[in-house]
């Protein structure tokens, strides 16, 4: 591991202010994935500024039934917060369903939102990968890429985004309050995560030294029926192969309205906005449910060894709505 300068500020203007004057530094939440790539030499900063003490780890109701969410917030005090799991049961179970109880006791939200990808190209510093080395090819496309993206890829890049808290972030129009050496602005999570593109290297918008201070969750009544569910290769400690994020609101027989993201099949969390589209005012039925599922993945471009994603990601949404319909 390359030699580093390690600091902990006490606000977070001093924690912005430290970044400014460093460009190859970066902030350091439970460091469960940072430390992790310093130590495999794809991250190679000379500065942590260590933001997990700040004091950004509660979790606060909003006027409108929401919450606000510290960026310090360990995944499990949030998974484990009792007005998460009444009023937002598809975030605490995202936060169960990854890694493990001690990855969790580390973890932070902020740090979650910005882990990179798990494609195995990118974590070995002597392949060529255009996320780590720009410019350098992307030998996942004819290689290993099981587990990677069917829909938003480029030909620049194929990874999926890892996190599974995003993906219930996603569904519910999370916005992330993230502070700058311009001052502070508010991010929502549709326009957090950037597609490949022809310039990969770039997860989200965020420009050097921003700092994310907390997420914020508009009040959502009916995402007290929702779920997540992850299909992976274990039971547990494996990042998802497919997972479904759902909240759905019905009117008799007949949907009212729906929140849809889909995780492990997009470099971003991918909200499913035609299933979306197609699933208001309709019955509430299996059919309608396929011909939504199926609306959202025609754009789907698998390659030789992901196809299975998607008649998975299509039966899982249909399972999980079908379940959904079937607890009003
Ligand atoms: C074995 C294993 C299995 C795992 N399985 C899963 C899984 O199934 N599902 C899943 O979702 N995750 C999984 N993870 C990943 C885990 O959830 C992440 O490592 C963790 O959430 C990262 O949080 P952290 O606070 O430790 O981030 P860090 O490692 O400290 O930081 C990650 C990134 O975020 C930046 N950062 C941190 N805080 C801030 C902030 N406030 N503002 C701006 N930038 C910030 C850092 O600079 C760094 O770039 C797994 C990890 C391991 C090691
Ligand atoms: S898919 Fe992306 S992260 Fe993986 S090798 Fe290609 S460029 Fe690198």
């Amino acid at each position: 591991m390359m030699p580093f300068r390690y600091e902990r500020p006490g606000d977070a203007a001093d924690a912005v202010r430290l970044l400014a004057g460093a460009s190859n530094g970066v902030f350091l939440g439970g460091g469960t994935n940072l430390v992790d790539l310093m130590k495999l030499g794809v991250a190679t900063p000379d500065l942590l500024v260590d933001v997990s003490h700040l004091p950004y780890n509660r979790i606060e109701p909003l006027a409108d039934g929401g919450a606000r969410i510290g960026a310090a917030t360990r995944n499990s005090d949030l998974a484990a917060d009792r007005v998460i799991r009444a009023r937002f049961p598809l975030l605490a179970q995202a936060l169960l369903a990854g890694a493990s109880g001690q990855l969790r006791n580390l973890a932070t939200t902020g740090g979650n939102l910005l882990q990179r990808t798990r494609c195995v190209y990118f974590q070995d510093v002597s392949l060529p990968c255009n996320k780590r080395a720009p410019g350098t090819g992307c030998p996942a496309r004819e290689g290993y890429h099981r587990n990677l993206a069917i829909l938003g890829a480029s030909p620049a890049c194929i990874a999926t985004h890892p996190s599974d808290m995003a993906v219930a972030l996603a569904a519910l129009d999370a916005v992330a309050r993230v502070r700058g050496t311009n001052g502070e602005r508010a991010i929502p999570l549709a326009a957090f995560y950037r597609l490949p593109g022809d310039q990969p290297d770039r997860d989200t918008v965020l420009e050097h030294g921003d700092l994310i201070t907390t997420i914020d969750l508009p009040g959502l009544p009916f995402a007290t029926r929702s779920s997540y569910r992850k299909v992976r290769d274990r039971a547990s400690y494996a990042f998802a192969l497919v997972s479904v994020a759902a909240a759905l609101d019905l009117d008799g027989g007949a949907v009212r309205d729906a929140r849809l993201a889909l995780g492990g099949v997009a470099p971003v969390p991918w909200r499913a906005t035609r299933a979306e589209a197609m699933l208001r005012g309709a019955p509430a039925t299996e059919e309608t449910f396929r011909r939504a599922a199926d609306a959202e993945l025609a754009e789907a471009r698998p390659l030789r060894d992901n196809a299975f994603k998607v008649p998975l990601a299509s039966n899982l949404l249909v399972r999980v709505l079908l379940d959904l319909a079937a607890d009003q």
